[in-house]
């Protein structure tokens, strides 16, 4: 059992609304939907900073996930913000791994 915060009288756990007041019990707004893709899509962009030498794989991963987690964030209330790091650290290890790659490509060209 719970207390209204209003009349202070015993109300049920479960309920949204008191039964002897009618004052919201306010407790879905403390309820924290975690932006889950949103951290997936920011660990897997930090880690593809250092994996470029799996083809920039993981920049892409983790720019998809980071995307779709954006494209969701209306649904989650925390952790959203860690969704547009993910895309902008994604965005940034894919193209200095794709510089690094053509480089790499070009002098390797050139050697042969
Ligand atoms: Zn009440």
């Amino acid at each position: 059992m719970k207390y209204c915060k209003n009349c202070g009288k015993e109300i049920d756990d479960k309920a949204v609304i008191c039964v002897y007041c009618g004052v919201k019990t306010g407790d879905e707004e403390h309820t924290k939907k975690i932006n889950g893709l949103g951290i997936a899509g920011f660990v897997v962009s930090i880690l593809s900073l250092w994996l470029g030498v799996y083809f920039c794989i993981a920049s892409i991963i983790g720019v998809v996930l980071s995307a779709v987690a954006m494209v969701l964030k209306a649904k989650y209330n925390s952790c959203n913000g860690l969704a547009i790091a993910g895309l902008v650290i994604g965005i940034v290890s894919l193209v200095v791994w794709a510089i690094i790659w053509i480089a790499a490509a070009s002098l390797i060209a050139a050697l042969v």
